[in-house]
């Protein structure tokens, strides 16, 4: 089968290797706009459910991917400078880039041609000649636009603003910190993802953005400003940008998932806010989902429409709950009236995928802090 791919993001590589590992007869080539050195972001997040399924998938990428990551088990919830940790939540971090480069590698060693600096600007001309196109070109996907009619997608940018950096503060643990200033309420997510290195993402509501005027203000004068907020968390560490832009989120569901011998795969397809996991996990799942129809059957369409069919029900459930996360943060103001341990207690059961008892089982430390301090609270 020829196959081209539009996107050498994690969900085009991915796919490509698992298509090219089930079948090394398959033609496969990635168009990718970008160098192969020219990338955003700093780590990403898998679950230990996610690093079993890529195991599954490709057990060479799996080895490389986890040789030198960073995992952990805890969640801190920094809120009027007290620390909470909730433990029994097993994640790991990796550099986006190094995850990249390990999917660029595999793909060359599996024979998968990787176009770099080749953009594509008429989706016609690519899918005329293959029996397979698949749009893994991101959130701003061309392919999603040119094919609207059928992909039918809705995109809602949210309200709260945030934006991504680095830092050499390192997080033992996924720490979701608030700081409240007379401008308003910020929320950093942060975790480490090397020996040196952590992601810290900010975000605040329009109203504290406002306030904090960073229209009118440059990078560096924005990162001097939140290092000031978030100063007893950095602890003298500056913030890192790379070329980190203040965004709102955009939230993008496509009604149908495939049009005759098309698709579309990860934050093309569909996005889920940050704070309930990594858009990195759905694409490279997403990937594996998609291969695995392909081992039903060698029928294109027969395949993608078994993807929307088995992914569609999965995806739909993932984005429920990181709407109720995203939700909670966009009203983080409101929640600030709490005391730690409940503002710790809301948020770990905030997307209502985790509740009281399984809190319980995890940590049963910590629900019997949080069930005193609410007594004492009531008394
Ligand atoms: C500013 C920002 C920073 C982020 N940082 C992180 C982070 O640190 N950690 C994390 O886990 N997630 C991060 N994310 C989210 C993450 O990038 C995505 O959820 C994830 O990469 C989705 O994978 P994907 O393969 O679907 O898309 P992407 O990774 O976005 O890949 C799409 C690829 O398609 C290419 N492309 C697009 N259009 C064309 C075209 N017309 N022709 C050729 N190529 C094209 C792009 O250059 C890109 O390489 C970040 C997102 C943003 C917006």
């Amino acid at each position: 089968m020829k196959i081209n791919i539009i996107g050498g993001g994690p969900a085009g590589m991915y796919f490509a290797i698992l298509m090219k590992r089930a079948r090394g007869a398959h033609e496969i080539t990635i168009y990718e706009r970008n160098g192969p050195d020219d990338t955003f972001g700093w780590g990403v997040v898998f679950s230990g459910k996610t690093l079993a399924a890529l195991r599954q998938a490709d057990e060479a990428s799996h080895a490389e991917i986890t040789r030198d990551f960073e995992a952990w088990d805890n969640v801190d919830v920094v809120h009027r400078g007290q620390k909470i940790s909730i433990h029994g939540n097993s994640f790991s971090g990796i550099a986006r880039l190094r995850l990249l480069k390990i999917l660029q590698r595999r793909c060359e060693e599996l024979g998968t041609r990787v176009n770099f600096r080749r953009e594509v600007a008429d989706v016609e001309s690519v899918k005329s000649e293959c029996d397979l196109l698949i749009g893994a070109d991101g959130v701003n996907s061309l392919m999603r636009e040119s094919f609207k009619q059928h992909f039918q997608p809705h995109l809602s940018s949210r309200p709260n603003k945030y934006i991504w950096y680095g830092t050499n503060q390192l997080f033992h643990g996924l720490t979701l910190t608030f700081r409240e200033t007379l401008a308003g309420v910020f929320a950093a997510h942060s975790y480490k993802f090397d020996k040196t290195a952590s992601t810290f993402i900010v975000e605040c509501d329009q109203q504290t953005w406002s306030n904090a005027g960073f229209a009118g203000k440059s990078d560096e004068e924005t990162r001097s400003y939140l290092a000031d907020v978030f100063g007893p968390d950095l602890k003298g560490h500056p913030l890192l940008s790379n070329n980190s832009k203040w965004i709102n989120f955009v939230l993008v569901k496509n009604g149908r998932w495939s049009s005759e011998n098309v698709a579309l795969l990860g934050d093309a397809l569909h996005t889920a806010h940050f704070s309930i996991g990594s858009g990195t996990k759905l694409a490279m799942e997403d990937a594996i989902a998609l291969k695995q129809c392909f081992d039903e059957t060698a029928d294109v369409s027969m395949a993608l429409r078994r993807f929307e069919e088995v992914r569609k029900p999965v995806i739909e459930d993932y984005q429920a709950a990181a709407y109720e996360s995203m939700v909670w943060f966009e009203n983080a103001r409101q929640y600030m009236r709490l005391d730690p341990l409940a503002l710790a207690y809301s948020l770990m059961t905030r997307s209502k995928r985790i509740d009281y008892e399984t809190l319980k089982r995890r940590d049963p430390a910590f629900i019997a802090a949080y069930e005193s301090s609410d007594l004492k609270g009531k008394a």
